[in-house]
């Protein structure tokens, strides 16, 4: 989708600071960091919301989501991690583009939550 900012950065248009890359899935740093090491994970295909997704993407995008989240414990020592996802506006879906959200957690001085 060529006004999808998502696919933008799938396919290099502009920049984003990635984390984790393979043939079908990107994780990169959310732009507006709500609490350290919060990343972003997406199929590179554009899927717009969790009911569009095939068995297959959902396969693809999931069977990788232990080896990011290994990767941000490691690298920010949360105490903690959510794993969310937003679906519909009225859900708090801001970008159409299928994405889960890692959230590490650092106790009550995290502000979130
Ligand atoms: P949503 O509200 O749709 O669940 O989450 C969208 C997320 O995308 C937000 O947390 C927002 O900060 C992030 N975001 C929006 N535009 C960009 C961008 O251009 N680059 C990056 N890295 N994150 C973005
Ligand atoms: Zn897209």
């Amino acid at each position: 989708m060529s006004d999808c900012i998502f696919c933008k950065i799938v396919n290099g248009d502009i920049p984003a600071a990635k984390v984790f890359e393979n043939e079908h899935v990107v994780a990169f740093l959310d732009i507006s960091q709500v609490t350290k090491g919060h990343t972003l994970i997406i199929p590179k295909v554009h899927k717009e919301n969790l009911y569009e997704l095939t068995p297959e993407i959902a396969k693809n995008l999931f069977e990788v989501v232990p080896q990011i989240a290994n990767g941000i414990k490691a690298a920010y020592k949360p105490v903690g991690l959510n794993l969310l996802n937003n679906n519909g506006e009225k859900a708090g879906q801001s970008v159409f583009h299928f994405h889960l959200h890692l959230l590490p957690r650092y106790g009550e001085e995290d502000g979130f939550g």
